[in-house]
């Protein structure tokens, strides 16, 4: 399974939980807060475009490396942490950066 595929299934659980339960009972409440947790879990495996970020004040540590003002730097589009493109994951929240074909 891909995970986009089980990104799918959770979303096709919980419609269904919705659609075809009348009266949700606590255990379709706690089925639905599972797969809205596992949503959220395999959304953060998705690489996604790290957000730009121009340095406007006299400098930004990144890790060990300081980087001047009006430089380009980037950030976690999940949690505004900045990010290294060392990293394939935020440290901060851990969602898959997608830094293209560099
Ligand atoms: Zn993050």
């Amino acid at each position: 399974m891909t995970t986009i595929e089980a990104l799918h299934w959770c979303e096709d659980f919980q419609i269904n939980i919705i659609t075809k339960t009348k009266k949700l009972a606590e255990r379709h409440r706690f089925a639905l807060d599972a797969t809205s947790v596992a949503k959220a879990a395999i959304m953060c495996r998705i690489p996604v475009e790290p957000a730009q970020y121009r340095v406007n004040c006299d400098f930004v540590q990144i890790g060990n490396t300081k980087w001047c003002k009006g430089t380009t730097v980037h950030k976690c589009p999940c949690c505004d942490n900045f990010v290294s493109r060392m990293h394939k994951f935020c440290y901060n929240c851990g969602q898959a950066m997608d830094w293209g074909n560099e």
